[in-house]
């Protein structure tokens, strides 16, 4: 066992801001190229990569958003008239145009989404018609034109439907279909390998020895990793050996565009990461003024970025968010996101001294006049999970904040932000 590497670079010794570790990690990223040619149901979460052009108009033709009777609007009677009367040529279904044009004193029976027949334009809603056997009588109050959608409305042939560089979302799936694109070419996804390092670590299935605990940093990494929209290559653990591991950073460098650990970051007898991520890679900061969370490492191997995270459960998830995830979305070649902040009332006591900013972890809901409240999880322990996962939300507490009193409030960062 060895103490740590005396290091020249001035960021071992300092600690960061959090928002300056972001805008240095994302500063350094630069998104994967490649692309490759998916169906558009398996496009969920992918980057566009080239623009989806309309083949077609959407609507197709101009169509009745009603059912009710399509005629030409100018024979519609006017404001003060009495009512008039139509005869009732026929149906227009959708799917099943009429093709004949009603003459003056006519009229069509149409149901929503059918293309309105030739020399009409205006639809009166069914429920304010008077119809008897083939007579349909219209009052006054109508507007020419109503009730109609018109071809191309909402997208003309040729105008680009999503463009390059857009995450998809189910509705851009439904818009690429609209214009009767069945695929579309998309960026790449970065794949990213992890591990988790400690030789006191027993995956999940076999009996735990003495001394020995649950592997379930790899667990949440997983859920979190497969979030962001990345493709998770799973190392499984690395024991704390400085052989071992750095023959597992080196295989993790050449397999993936990025690789995430956790464990080993802090200066323990055991914690060889950044020690070999010093020996082997570029090394960047180690240390983060955030609560939980303080030791992150940061670097290349190779091509690959390297984030070493805490080994404490809650210190995973709350660095993963914060830090790695921003980085691994620029990575995916997503644009930044804005992550969510509200303002609640804080219905707790919180402990806090100045210097870190703290995710502390809380349960937000409204109260009966609609406002945000938000009241802590009680025990916020880098190694309770079971805690951080009855909560719905981080209370975030700014580097200079002191404590907070029942009443305050605070500002809350939900995790639906990460869906
Ligand atoms: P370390 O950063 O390696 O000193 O680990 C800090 C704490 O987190 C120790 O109590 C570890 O046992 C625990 N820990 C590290 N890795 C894991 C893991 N993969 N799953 C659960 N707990 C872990
Ligand atoms: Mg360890």
């Amino acid at each position: 066992m060895s103490s740590p590497l005396p290091d020249p670079c001035d960021n071992v010794r300092k600690t960061l801001r959090l928002d300056e570790a972001v805008a240095r990690m994302c500063a350094a990223v630069r998104p994967v190229s490649g692309t490759e040619t998916v169906a558009v149901r398996d496009a969920l979460g992918r980057v566009l990569d080239e623009d989806v052009v309309a083949r077609v108009n959407v609507p197709a033709h101009t169509n009745s958003a009603m059912d009710g009777y399509a005629l030409a609007g100018d024979t519609l009677p006017a404001n003060g008239d009495e009512e008039r009367e139509y005869k009732v040529i026929g149906t227009a279904f959708a799917g099943h145009p009429f093709a004949t044009p009603p003459a003056a004193g006519e009229c069509v029976r149409i149901m929503t989404g059918a293309p309105l027949p030739p020399a009409t334009d205006t639809v009166v809603m069914q429920e304010q018609v008077d119809r008897h056997d083939d007579l349909a009588r219209i009052g006054a109050g109508h507007r020419a034109g109503q009730n109609v959608r018109r071809a191309g409305e909402d997208l003309t042939e040729g105008a680009v439907a999503v463009s390059a560089g857009t995450p998809l979302e189910p509705a851009h799936q439904g818009v690429i279909a609209s214009v009767g694109v069945g695929e579309v070419v998309v960026r790449r996804r970065p794949k990213v390998a992890f591990f988790s390092t400690g030789d006191e670590l027993t995956a999940v299935g076999k009996p735990l020895q003495p001394g020995q605990i649950y592997d379930s940093n790899r667990y949440s990494l997983y859920g979190m990793l497969a979030r962001a929209g990345v493709e998770p290559v799973d190392l499984g653990v690395v024991q704390d050996d400085r052989d071992v591991l750095e023959a597992a950073l080196r295989r993790a460098g050449d397999e993936a565009d990025a690789i995430v650990t956790s464990g080993g970051v802090s200066v323990g007898e055991a914690d060889y990461v950044t020690e070999a991520l010093r020996t082997h890679g570029q090394f960047d900061f180690w240390k983060v003024a955030m609560k939980p969370g303080k030791p992150v490492a940061f670097g290349r191997i190779g091509e690959a970025l390297f984030f070493g995270l805490p080994g404490n459960p809650v210190s995973v998830m709350v660095t993963f968010y914060q830090l790695v995830r921003p980085a691994l979305l620029a990575l995916a070649g997503r644009p930044p996101e804005t992550p969510i902040r509200l303002k609640a009332r804080c219905e707790s006591t919180l402990k806090k001294k100045p210097g870190r900013r703290e995710f502390q972890r809380g349960i937000l809901t409204t109260d009966d006049s609609g406002a945000y409240v938000v009241s802590s999880t009680g025990r916020q322990g880098s190694g309770l999970l079971s805690v951080m996962a009855s909560a719905n939300c981080f209370i975030v507490l700014p580097e200079e904040a002191a404590g907070v009193t029942p009443g305050s409030e605070v500002e809350v960062q939900p995790f639906a932000a990460f869906v």
